[in-house]
C-alpha cells in the first residue's frame, strides 16, 4: 500500500437512515464508506478525535459500531502528519479487547493534520447545513449534533494550522 503523502482527503457524513450514518472517505488513491450506528455518537467521536490531535497526546482512538462490525479508527502522529488507519473487526461484542493487528485494515493513509481536521470540519458543517440541528437529531435520534465539539475543533484548527482553505463561519 502506498504510504506516501496521500492527495487531498474528502470526508462526507451521510445520515443514511434512522440511527445510521455513512462516513464516505476519498483521496486521490482510494475511496471507502464506513458505517456507523447510533450505539455510539459517531460524528461526535470523529470530531473529538480530530481535536485530540491538538492535545498533548496528539493521537486518538475511537470506534464506530456497525452492528455487528467494529470499525476502529486510530489516529497517530507521524513526523509532521497524521496516520489515519481504520481497522475492521467482525464482531463488536468481542473485538474491543482485541489488538489492532487482529483487525482488517480497510483504510490507511497519512495526511497533514491540517488537511485531516479540515476534512472533518467540512463533513460536520455540510451535514449540519443539509439537516439543521433539529433534522440531525430527528435522524440520528440518540445524540444531538455535536455543536461544541465542532466549535472546539474549528478553533484549534484555525489557531494552530496554516490552512488557506475557506472556513464556514456561519455554522454554529
Ligand atoms: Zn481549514
Amino acid at each position: 500500500m502506498d504510504q506516501g503523502s496521500a492527495g487531498a482527503l474528502q470526508l462526507k457524513w451521510e445520515l443514511s437512515g434512522h440511527g445510521w450514518a455513512n462516513c464516505h472517505l476519498a483521496d486521490d488513491s482510494q475511496t471507502a464508506s464506513v458505517i456507523a450506528s447510533y450505539c455510539t455518537d459517531a460524528l461526535a467521536d470523529l470530531v473529538a478525535g480530530a481535536g485530540e490531535l491538538y492535545g498533548q497526546q496528539r493521537s486518538a482512538r475511537f470506534f464506530f459500531d456497525a452492528e455487528p462490525q467494529e470499525l476502529r479508527w486510530v489516529l497517530r502522529p507521524t513526523d509532521d502528519a497524521v496516520d489515519v488507519t481504520i481497522h475492521q473487526f467482525p464482531d463488536v461484542s468481542v473485538s474491543p479487547d482485541l489488538p489492532d493487528s487482529h483487525g482488517t485494515v480497510m483504510w490507511q493513509a497519512t495526511y497533514p493534520r491540517s488537511a485531516f481536521a479540515h476534512a472533518v470540519l467540512e463533513a460536520a458543517h455540510t451535514v449540519l447545513k443539509e439537516h439543521g440541528e433539529a433534522g440531525y437529531l430527528a435522524k440520528w435520534a440518540m445524540h444531538p449534533y455535536p455543536v461544541a465539539l465542532v466549535q472546539d475543533l474549528r478553533r484549534l484548527h484555525i489557531r494552530d494550522d496554516t490552512c488557506d482553505l475557506p472556513h464556514d463561519l456561519s455554522c454554529p
